[in-house]
């Protein structure tokens, strides 16, 4: 399935919560989830009844959309995370919150995940000195995420490093706010990742 490329907000207004999939514009009155909560499309101000299926079916759309991965990646990452030692749930979205694309937008250095995705893909960032360049590589621990040192001088990156002060870092990552890197120190666990994702419903959904 190739990558959804219409307007963001209206994934937002049908999971019915923020996927902060724009940015600043997720924390200003400009969202279209505070404005509207309805679903998008004509019929979007009905209220339905949603069976069993129907809340499994959206839990894993909204992951999917939160994290910005195609739905095989998201099967995929699904099967590694159930022949895991642990918990399905907390394995799954382990494997999601340590993706290269989303440990940049993690610490800092880019608005939204798929901004992330896109600086990744330009060959801003490093990982451990080294070149990278592909969004879905897993960090492990002890990895170390930076800034190319060419890239250090655009505009955008000087006003992101300016804006991390007040950014919000998970306590599984070190940010280095001078030199612009993120270390791995742990892999996150569930109480780590903050929004409310009933994973349960996806493990039940991928185990039919
Ligand atoms: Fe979602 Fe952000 Fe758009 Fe609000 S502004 S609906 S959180 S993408």
């Amino acid at each position: 399935m190739a990558r959804y490329t219409g307007p963001v907000c209206r994934l937002c207004r049908r999971e019915g919560t923020k996927l902060y999939l724009k940015g600043d514009r997720c924390i200003s009155s400009k969202c279209s989830v505070s404005k509207r909560s309805s679903a998008p499309g004509q019929h979007g101000a009905y209220r339905r009844k949603i069976g069993e299926y129907g809340r499994q079916l959206r839990e894993k759309q909204k992951a999917r959309r939160y994290y910005g991965v195609l739905e095989k990646q998201f099967k995929n990452y699904f099967e590694i995370a159930d022949r895991k030692e642990g918990m399905t749930g907390e394995n799954l979205l382990q494997q999601l919150e340590i993706r290269f694309d989303n440990i940049v937008y993690r610490m800092g250095m880019a608005q939204s995940r798929k901004e992330a995705r896109q600086l990744v893909r330009h060959g801003h960032f490093r990982i451990n000195d080294r070149k990278a360049n592909i969004p879905s590589i897993k960090l492990k621990v002890g990895d170390v995420v930076s800034l190319k040192e060419s890239s250090r001088d655009l505009v955008k990156f000087k006003e992101l490093a300016e804006d991390l002060k007040d950014r919000i870092i998970p306590k599984w990552l070190e940010v280095d706010k001078t030199n612009i890197t993120a270390k791995v120190l742990a892999l996150p666990t569930r109480e780590d990742i903050d929004f409310p994702f009933e994973e349960q419903l996806i493990v039940e959904l991928y185990s039919k």
